[in-house]
């Protein structure tokens, strides 16, 4: 039996009760079982025994909104915006997604895993232990079923787990510009039939510029007859009604969330549609962060990611989506803490993670330093001082 025995924790966040000083964790195979005081810890038995002298072991990390699989970056655009050009005169300018989509449809399936595993293991030696990957930078069936194929193969390659997320309605293509419901079609007859078998979801970007509710309304339906749960990027850049349709449908997330109001927030709490908030989109687009306090206190799931794409979003690392939650966004360290790991995992349907206790999935992180706390209060230094996925290491330094 293989086993690992964690002894010296000196602060361990279970998300199960109150924070443990001198603690134990004990593994099994790849479940947890014991997470509690060093006095009544199971003994050493057959594990391999690891001291951590004192550091802070937390839940492994939950990403639930990524967009980490494509081609090409957009540095030139990021200086566009800094020298005063808006995200909106970029896209329309055919700058934007369309630019991603370029580059990606030109890259080889073998390309896209090398770029995205790339991406995935930075993150992975900064503590995440499950993501969730979206397509949408193909447009096309062809390069949306590659980026999904792509997409399932690091989680079966990598240590961590990867939900998938079909998001052909990102976008209107440029050869559907005079045509959005032929290309709504695409998506409804033939792109969501032919993802269902790779994708665990279905998302729709609805803005200005993007798609409408009753666009995103058919979109989604659609993917409920093949079995996909919705995911709504909703009121980021304008309140344009994405977060009523959610929780409507009663869709797993509605993310971003930017523009949402009180009642949006309600709604969403009363269907139980997980919010899904990515504080590093806010603050490269310099714009006003998600009311985050607002919506914990309406009895929302709050969960963070890092929205990972290469126009709005750059960043790998969920300690500094934590420090910008905390920061600029007004979430306490335990809030943004929770939504980073337990509230990813209940975004994305998976129950027995971001928690640990007996029982749950051995996925964690080992943090130099001595609480939790640090991890926003030093937001540019990389504190995973391991990563344990599955009960097995994933990254150790
Ligand atoms: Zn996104």
């Amino acid at each position: 039996m293989s086993g690992l025995l964690l002894t010296g924790i000196g602060h361990l966040t279970t998300h199960d009760g109150d924070p443990i000083t001198d603690a134990v964790v004990a593994i099994d195979e790849t479940t947890i079982t014991y997470a509690g005081s060093e006095s009544d810890s199971p003994a050493q038995e057959g594990r391999e025994l690891v001291d951590c002298e004192g550091r802070a072991v937390i839940p492994g990390f939950v990403d639930a909104h990524t967009h980490l699989v494509f081609a090409g970056d957009r540095s030139d655009e990021f200086a566009r915006r800094l020298s005063g050009e808006s995200y909106a005169d970029i896209a329309a300018s055919g700058g934007g997604i369309l630019s991603t989509v370029s580059a990606t449809r030109a890259a080889s399936e073998e390309q896209l895993f090398d770029l995205g595993a790339a991406r995935v293991w930075n993150m992975i030696r900064s503590g995440t232990t499950t993501l969730e990957i979206k397509s949408g930078y193909g447009l096309d069936l062809t390069t949306e079923l590659r980026l999904l194929r792509v997409a399932r193969r690091i989680g079966e390659e990598l240590p961590v787990t990867v939900r998938t997320t079909f998001l052909g309605a990102h976008s209107v293509p440029v050869e559907f510009r005079s045509d959005r419901d032929g290309y709504i079609d695409l998506v409804t007859d033939e792109m969501i039939p032919a993802a269902a078998a790779l994708a665990d979801y279905c998302d729709v970007f609805v803005e200005q510029g993007a798609f409408s509710v009753e666009e995103a309304r058919r979109i989604l339906e659609a993917a409920k007859v093949k079995g996909l749960q919705g995911r709504v990027h909703a009121e980021q850049l304008s309140h344009g009604g994405g977060a009523a349709l959610a929780a409507e449908l009663g869709a797993a997330s509605a993310d971003h969330l930017d523009h949402a109001t009180e009642e949006d927030a309600s709604a969403l709490a009363d269907a139980g549609v997980t919010t899904v908030l990515v504080p590093g989109a806010s603050y490269s687009l310099r714009s006003s962060q998600a009311p985050g306090p607002m919506l914990w206190d309406a009895g929302c799931i709050v969960a963070l990611a890092t929205d990972c794409n290469p126009g709005t979003s750059y960043l790998e690392s969920m300690g500094l989506v934590i420090s910008l939650a905390v920061v600029e966004m007004g979430l306490s360290a335990n809030q943004a803490l929770w939504a980073a790991t337990r509230g990813g995992a209940l975004s994305l349907g998976l129950p027995d993670r971001g928690l640990l206790a007996r029982g749950q999935m051995a996925d964690l992180a080992i943090i130099d330093a001595p609480t939790p706390t640090h991890i926003p209060y030093r937001p540019a230094t990389n504190l995973a001082w391991a990563t344990i996925q599955g009960g097995e290491w994933a990254h150790r330094s």
